[in-house]
């Protein structure tokens, strides 16, 4: 583990194994921490914050860091992608895109350190200066997912360090090690020890202590709705700051006056990318009864073509499932939808392709024939795992779209302007796309309606998610009056 500028093993010195799900077999170990190893984690990052240089460091100087940050991952690109693509299963061809990508995040915010202004506000009382700050919140704690360790990693360490926070990192149990790996980039930028802290280990563990501790501000978390909404409750109790990106169950809707072929690549875009193990997955798509059976037609067609194997390939298309329990989870999901009278048109179970070996992969599944109120409709399987639901009209694809507990994003595909700015406006959630699926920025607010989630990640405004703001009133009066005297 990474606490206080030094590489640690946990207080207990117990290790837990990290599995290959290529392989299916275990490849790493990786230390497994406790509430000691939290609490060692926070009073290191307290203390950063509190004493030292980086409280002293201007905006500038801190933007700096983050730049260099930026600059070393590119450079270090190609290992951490190997890490993560042997820990989690991701495949290389996309690990590669994400790492060239993933310093937009260090620069941008970076740049926006020193771009943090307070106003000086004209008050209607005379003799009075009055005047804001932003001002940094104190320990964040980041809690991660294992579907995008070092991307979703990358969404709230660079707004919380040019905040000027001080943060605690808690990976996921299932795919530690590239952040582990990123924190050997780290220390060569340069930030002064204890800024940045990694604590390894199991949510109730390392998670729940890390939730709980007095000393930490806010808790920044991606990952399920059920643990998000353990982190709302428990860091209700000590008043902290929470921001929650949840799961999601999204509609990508395609009109009979899309083009279809378009509409074909992002409905397989929008499941079978990452192996369907995204938030943003579109796994409810949603299809205008007139083009129904042609579409799903052209859509089996394409999603046969899917090239299943070792993530480490690069002409590999779809890769293994992360974990095995999740894995398991998928299979249950398929056999859910089997008995719920859903009709398998691809897929239904585990890929048993020589080009699989012993990993952990299910096949790209499509099933027709499924109503909104089934399981398969309503619940997140986060698995390569379509479900077709036919609709009639504009209202209809509203009603259904929006008839889950989920609003984290929505896919329409039209030509009709009108339609597409419409929809745009009537569906309940945090990301629409028109004509595109899975678009994501660092410039553009990224988060959930309803069950998806609290608050935004991405963007400018979303800074001030890690930031407080405090008054300052001075009194220009030569004079303080008598307070005996009421005026
Ligand atoms: P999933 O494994 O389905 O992505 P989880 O919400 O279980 O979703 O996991 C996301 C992250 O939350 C992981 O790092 C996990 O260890 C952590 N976690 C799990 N339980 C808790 C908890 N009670 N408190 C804090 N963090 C937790």
């Amino acid at each position: 583990m990474h606490i206080d500028g030094a590489w640690l093993e946990s207080c207990s010195g117990d290790y837990f194994e990290s599995d290959n799900p290529f392989t299916g077999q275990p490849w790493a170990l990786i230390p497994r921490g406790n509430r000691d190893d939290t609490n060692r984690a926070v009073q290191a990052a307290h203390k950063a914050f509190s004493s030292g240089e980086w409280p002293k460091l201007s905006a500038s100087q801190r933007g700096a860091l983050l730049r260099k940050l930026g600059d070393l991952l590119m450079t270090h690109a190609q290992e951490l992608a190997n890490i993560e693509v042997r820990d989690n299963g991701k495949l290389l061809a996309e690990m590669g895109a994400q790492l060239n990508y993933l310093p937009q995040w260090y620069y941008y915010y970076g740049g926006l350190a020193d771009k943090i202004e307070g106003a000086v506000i004209p008050v209607d009382k005379p003799g009075n200066f009055n005047y804001t700050r932003h001002e940094p919140l104190g320990v964040v704690v980041a809690i991660v997912p294992w579907n995008s360790p070092l991307l979703l990693t990358a969404w709230k360490l660079a707004p919380a360090l040019a905040a000027g926070n001080t943060i605690v990192i808690k990976p996921s149990e299932y795919t530690s090690a590239s952040i582990l790996e990123f924190m050997k980039v780290f220390e060569q930028a340069g930030f002064p020890p204890g800024v940045v802290n990694v604590v390894t280990g199991f949510g109730p563990d390392v998670g729940a202590p890390l939730v709980e501790h007095p000393l930490v501000a806010k808790v920044a978390f991606t990952g399920s709705k059920a643990t998000g909404e353990k982190i709302y409750e428990t860091g209700a109790r000590g008043l902290k700051r929470v921001s929650l990106e949840l799961g999601g169950k999204s509609p990508n809707i395609v009109f009979a006056d899309a083009d279809i072929d378009n509409a074909v690549k992002g409905a397989i875009s929008g499941i079978f990318a990452a192996t369907g193990q995204t938030c943003i997955a579109g796994s409810r798509l949603l299809v205008q009864e007139s083009i129904h059976d042609e579409f799903v037609e052209k859509l089996v067609d394409f999603a046969k073509t899917a090239k299943m194997g070792d993530p480490m390939q690069l002409e590999t298309q779809v890769g293994p499932v992360t974990n095995k329990p999740q894995y398991q989870k998928v299979l249950d999901y398929i056999g859910i939808a089997k008995d719920e009278g859903a009709e398998t048109r691809l897929g239904g179970d585990k890929a048993s392709r020589p080009e699989c070996g012993d990993g952990w992969f299910v096949e790209p599944t499509i099933f027709t024939s499924v109503n909104n109120a089934m399981r398969i409709a309503q619940e997140e399987v986060f698995g390569p795992v379509l479900s077709v639901i036919p609709f009639k009209d504009e209202d209809d694809a509203v009603a259904i779209g929006n008839d889950v507990v989920y609003g984290l994003a929505a896919g329409v595909w039209t030509q009709d302007i009108r339609r597409a700015i419409t929809m745009a406006e009537r569906l309940q959630a945090g990301t629409v796309w028109v004509n595109t699926y899975r678009a994501v920025s660092y410039m553009s607010p990224f988060g959930g309606y309803k069950a998806s989630g609290l608050g935004r990640e991405n963007g400018q405004e979303m800074i001030r998610d890690y930031m407080q703001t405090k008054s300052v009133w001075i009194s220009t009066a030569i004079d303080v009056p008598n307070p005996f005297v009421m005026r």
